[in-house]
């Protein structure tokens, strides 16, 4: 999966501000490549332990590409979401796999805050499971 470097650094800035809450985000693009990741609001109960995306900023995403594709723009899709865990490794929670959707991708991002630069990895749940899936910039 080819990921710009743009939309890391997208990713990464959202998570930097957000801390010590999860910040999230949904990814557009298309089936070899996130394009864009969107900010979006984080509505769960408990921010800094969890996140959940807000629908409205989902629907009016959707409501983006739908225009988009309807003006003739090159067709891109909502593949996936991001979020952050900002004191701990960008490992699937039981939580995260509990609610992951087949077919999506999950980017997640974390520690926030230390001395190495916040690492990024991606995953897709394949039978039930999730899968590491490489990612190049
Ligand atoms: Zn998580």
């Amino acid at each position: 999966m080819y990921v710009a470097g743009a939309v890391v650094s997208t990713i990464r800035s959202h998570a930097e501000r957000e801390s010590p809450r999860e910040c999230c985000g949904l990814l557009l693009g298309t089936a070899r490549e996130v394009r864009e990741a969107v900010a979006t609001a984080n509505v769960a109960a408990e921010p800094a332990r969890q996140y959940q995306v807000s629908p409205a900023d989902h629907f009016a995403l959707i409501a983006r590409c739908r225009e988009a594709s309807a003006q003739g723009a090159e067709p891109v899709e909502i593949i996936g979401v991001y979020h952050s865990h900002p004191r701990s490794a960008p490992v699937p929670s039981p939580t995260d796999r509990r609610e992951a959707l087949p077919d999506f991708l999950y980017i997640i991002v974390g520690p926030v805050g230390g001395s190495e630069p916040i690492a990024l990895r991606a995953y897709r749940l394949i039978e039930g499971e999730f899968e590491e899936i490489a990612v190049s910039h």
